[in-house]
């Protein structure tokens, strides 16, 4: 391990290939370790509680590695890795809700979110209230009943990047012994730190920047209190599930250039959108990092800079120019997803129709036609390029 006198900053400890590091003399990255068997030296050890790994299931020098990594990122004590970012949020509600109990949720959540509170939790009697994104954290807390046992946030939203205070509401939830599960996919752990401001549990789709290059699905769980791991780990060796060497691996080796790809794509996303706002065939650009979003001040506080995501609303007559619009574009690929290398683009109209209708007024959202933006590795000049000459069909 390097000398140091002053200890490394956080870049230093994601990209460092020594920190950290068991034995001094192998390949830069840990290996692929596949495996089901774990062998031992000898017969007393079958049983040995105090033994670790006794099998595959528990995880080998690959997934531990990846775990150590997201630890690091999250500043958390531990993490768990599951098979899909997906996962990693179904997980800690199965392992934190039971029959009676109710979870307070974002309604800008992450789509599937829904289905899997509204068709799963639903028969196993857990109650799912949807919530406004734009509520303080006290009205927030005003939702919650004896029966609340957990609150979930995620900010920026999804598709729609509605801000929330999520230090107030994680504050708040904590003096009322409720827990705070956030979805932080969003900064990829690099630009904001749910465990540093009172959330119990942070989860990402390690699937969008920490793999980086769209070939991977994987997602973590970070913690700080050890009650709380403990209740994880136990969840997930009873439901059996298992995250392989292999996209544990991707991930790790997406970590180590994180910082550098999220910075690129925000940069990026933001001078594409500050170019759209100029344009006349643009209702409005909505991007946390502009002045003109109503969450900007709690954004500008919160995170160290915005990611690569953002919705433009063009004058258009809905769906039918939007898909006319994506159909044009060369550059941007049409597809899910997002925080690989590549630029992408979708229609949001169906996603924000999906959403609980929770109020009488028109959603601000639903006007005009609305695209979402990714913006990937490619020079930010030929992506704004390729979105100008497509701009022709609002015309
Ligand atoms: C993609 C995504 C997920 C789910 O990740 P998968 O690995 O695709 O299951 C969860 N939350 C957010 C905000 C996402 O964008």
């Amino acid at each position: 391990m390097p000398d140091m006198t002053n200890a490394p900053k956080e870049t230093t400890r994601l990209t460092s290939a020594t920190l950290g590091r068991q034995n001094s003399r192998r390949a830069v990255n840990t290996a692929v370790e596949r495996g089901s068997t774990v062998l031992f030296e000898n017969a007393e050890m079958l049983y040995n509680d105090d033994v670790k790994p006794t099998y595959g299931t528990d995880g080998l020098s690959t997934q531990n590695e990846l775990c150590r990594l997201i630890a690091e990122l999250e500043g958390a004590q531990e993490a768990f890795i599951l098979p899909s970012g997906l996962a990693a949020l179904t997980l800690p509600m199965f392992a934190f809700l039971a029959a009676g109990d109710e979870i307070l949720i974002v309604n800008s959540c992450y789509r599937p979110v829904r289905r899997f509170l509204d068709t799963q939790m639903k028969r196993f009697d857990v109650i799912a209230r949807y919530y406004e994104p734009r509520l303080s954290p006290e009205e927030v807390l005003a939702l919650a009943t004896p029966h609340t046992k957990m609150i979930y946030v995620e900010s920026p939203g999804s598709l729609t990047f509605d801000i929330q205070d999520i230090p107030g509401i994680a504050k708040l939830a904590k003096a009322r012994g409720i827990l705070t599960l956030c979805d932080n996919t969003y900064g990829g752990g690099i630009l904001f730190k749910p465990l540093a401001h009172d959330v119990d549990l942070s989860m990402q789709a390690l699937t969008k920047y920490v793999g980086g290059h769209s070939d991977v699905l994987i997602g973590s769980v970070s913690v700080t209190d050890p009650k709380l791991s403990q209740v994880l780990h136990d969840t997930i060796k009873a439901w059996g599930f298992f995250t392989s060497a292999d996209e544990s691996y991707l991930a790790s080796r997406g970590i180590r250039s994180l910082h550098l790809r999220i910075k690129q794509s925000g940069d990026s996303a933001l001078k594409i959108a500050k170019w759209l706002e100029g344009r006349p065939e643009v209702l409005k650009v909505v991007h946390p990092a502009l002045e003109s979003h109503p969450g900007h001040d709690i954004f500008k506080r919160d995170f160290t800079a915005a990611n690569g995501l953002f919705m433009a609303l063009f004058k258009g007559d809905g769906d039918r120019q939007s898909q006319a619009f994506l159909n044009k574009l060369k550059l941007f690929g049409l597809g899910f997803s997002w925080g690989g290398y590549e630029s992408l683009a979708t229609n949001s109209e169906p996603q924000i129709r999906g959403r609980a209708r929770l109020s009488d007024e028109p959603d601000p959202y639903l006007q005009g036609s609305a695209v979402r933006f990714y913006a990937g590795l490619e020079d930010p000049d030929d992506l704004i390029a390729d979105i100008e000459q497509a701009l022709s069909v609002f015309q």
